[in-house]
């Protein structure tokens, strides 16, 4: 044993016990037995008078340290504290059992050998627990180190200075078709990959070591005979040792061929969408949340001549409609609008909705906004000028031929039908309000005669010459003149009652007479009319337009019997008086 100092006739120290104590402290139970075995053997080997203590002192020391390894099991020992906690005890252990030794020894021990022993044994206890610990963390960091680099997933190697494989992982053994990364120990790209690639890597690698400069992501597509085609990127450092020295270079390659492929996937679907949004024939903007086009096609800068160049990924919406505004491109944005204006239409931007708006050019442009979850917003722009146009024209049409259904073709009066609409709609809303609703019927006299002497010409000539009459009198608004069939006229007079109706027929009549046209046939020599005046007012007797209208024919009847060129009207109640005697009458006979 190590330090063996002899105390007496078969005693002996030494640091036996700072080892047994060190190797259970810091080795645990096992090594602790083997220590304390082997010094068990020497010292009986040893024999003399000391022989049974220091066995005893090996078993007290053994226990002690396996003790305080249980204790301190959970965590090595390997801290400063806990190497001088054992060191300590390792002194106080080495103290300790001299007290084993007969009296007279122990006293003798202590005083001549007390304090040496406890510093030795410290100092022997701490000089181990000090080496191992550091020994434990070297180990550990090699340890870690072997594993990340033989574990790691991709392709990990080091090579030395004359490109030959120092260390490489499991994946760059397999790759390479070796059973285990020692098999590629010593080997340089040469004896794995054709002579021209093998040349072209071992260049670059000489450049990274004569340059000092690391090879960065170099990426390569590589096909391999009997694999398919991949992508890898490659990175080699130069590797130094303590000194700075170039001791050879470490390298990393990773397959990146799904990256490659997605990267792929993605540019081709972007320059599709790219090309789809350029040949779109429609306007498309992208506005981000803060109101700037993130992206716009070419063809919505188009659709604005005078305000395209303003819009550009990055201009603002109000940027935009300013410069709109000043040019005066939309009709709807007049070039004096004020900011407050610019500003609601700019906010109308962020809400979904469809507008149309026509730009000064005359063209028709709708746009459609919607935003999405994120607060962007889609334009889409079109030109629907066809539409719009087509749309008017039809428009035009419809009213033309609505204008045609209701007018009636020889006098350019409202027709019948329309009379008839006229006459619902006004009766409606005379018994609803209250207000009267009068009608005259206007029936021109001798008017076959007419035709017969002067020919039907000339009858449709004197139609058009009464229609004028006509409709030169009753002109207020509202009030409706109609050709009714043949030579029979009628006129609807909204709010208007029996008198003022009486006053305006009688006009009418005048007018007709004044124009005169000359009828021998007629026993007044001119062209005369006769007029029947009914009203609808509250409380009337009357409970439907046609009796209405009725009512008015009734009167024209009494007109003509009466001599003709006339205005007649029918009190309330008077003509259910009159029906019923006419009733009568023809019982009668
Ligand atoms: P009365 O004084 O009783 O009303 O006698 P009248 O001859 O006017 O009465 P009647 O109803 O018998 O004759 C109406 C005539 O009006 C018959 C028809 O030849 C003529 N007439 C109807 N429509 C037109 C038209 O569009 N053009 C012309 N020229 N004549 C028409
Ligand atoms: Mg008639
Ligand atoms: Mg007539």
């Amino acid at each position: 044993m190590t330090l063996a100092v002899r105390f007496d006739v078969g005693v002996i120290f030494d640091l036996r016990l700072a080892i047994i104590e060190s190797a259970a402290v810091f080795g645990g139970p096992g090594p602790a037995f083997i220590a304390a075995l082997i010094a068990a053997a020497f010292r009986v080997y040893l024999g003399g008078a000391g022989a049974l203590p220091g066995l005893i002192a090996i078993g007290i020391v053994f226990t002690c340290g396996v003790l305080l390894w249980f204790i301190a099991r959970s965590k090595p020992m390997s801290d400063s504290p806990s190497i001088l906690s054992a060191a300590v005890l390792a002194g106080a252990l080495s103290i300790s059992v001299l007290a084993i030794l007969p009296q007279y020894d122990f006293e003798r021990a202590v005083k001549q050998m007390g304090v040496p022993i406890v510093l030795l044994n410290f100092a022997a206890t701490a000089a181990i627990g000090f080496f191992l610990s550091h020994f434990r963390k070297f180990t550990l960091e090699r340890d870690i180190l072997h594993a990340a680099l033989t574990q790691a997933p991709d392709y990990h190697y080091v090579k030395d200075l004359h490109h030959r494989f120092v260390v490489v992982n499991q994946n760059v053994a397999h790759h390479n078709g070796r059973a285990s990364p020692s098999e590629m120990v010593g080997l340089t790209d040469r004896d794995l990959a054709p002579s021209e690639r093998a040349d072209q890597l071992m260049a670059d690698e000489a450049n990274v070591l004569r340059t000092g400069r690391p090879l960065d992501h170099f990426e390569e597509y590589l096909i391999e005979e009997g694999k398919p085609p991949r992508w890898y990127s490659t990175s080699k450092v130069p590797l130094r040792n303590r000194d700075g020295e170039l001791v050879g270079l470490a390298g990393a390659t990773v397959d990146i061929t799904e990256k490659k492929l997605l990267e792929q996937e993605l540019s081709a679907s972007r320059n599709m969408m790219a090309t789809a949004m350029a040949e779109m024939s429609d306007g498309f903007a992208m506005f981000g949340p803060n109101g700037r086009i993130v992206f716009c096609n070419e063809r919505y800068k188009a659709l604005f001549p005078k305000s395209g160049y303003a819009r550009k990924p990055g201009a603002h919406i109000l940027d935009i409609l300013k410069v709109t505004a000043r040019s005066g491109e939309r009709n709807d944005l007049p070039s004096d609008v004020d900011d407050h204006q610019i500003k609601i239409t700019a906010e109308k931007l962020f809400t979904d909705k469809d507008e149309i708006f026509q730009l000064a050019d005359g063209r028709w442009l709708s746009l459609r906004t919607r935003a999405t979850d994120e607060n962007y917003v889609l334009a889409l722009v079109s030109d629907i000028t066809s539409v719009k146009e087509s749309e008017l024209s039809f428009k035009s049409f419809a009213e033309q031929m609505k204008g045609l259904a209701e007018t009636d073709a020889l006098t350019g009066l409202a027709n019948r039908r329309s009379f008839d609409e006229s006459l619902l709609r006004e009766f409606e809303t005379a018994a609803i309000s209250g207000r009267p609703l009068s009608t005259i019927l206007i029936d021109v006299d001798r008017f076959k005669a007419f035709n017969d002497r002067y020919g039907h010409m000339a009858g449709d000539a004197c139609l058009k010459s009464v229609s004028a009459a006509l409709a030169s009198v009753a002109r207020r608004s509202g009030d409706l003149v109609c050709r009714f069939g043949g030579e029979e006229f009628a006129i609807l007079l909204p709010d208007t009652d029996l008198k003022t109706a009486l006053i305006l027929a009688e006009k009418v009549r005048t007018s007709i007479a004044r124009l005169g046209i000359p009828h021998e046939e007629s026993e007044h020599a001119v062209v005369t009319a006769s007029f029947g005046v009914a009203v609808f007012t509250k409380g009337s007797t009357v409970s439907h337009p046609t009796e209405l209208v009725a009512r008015a024919d009734l009167a024209l009847y009494q007109a003509k019997d009466q001599g003709r060129d006339r205005v007649t009207f029918i009190k309330e109640g008077e003509d259910i008086l009159m029906r019923q005697f006419s009733a009568f009458n023809d019982h009668a006979q």
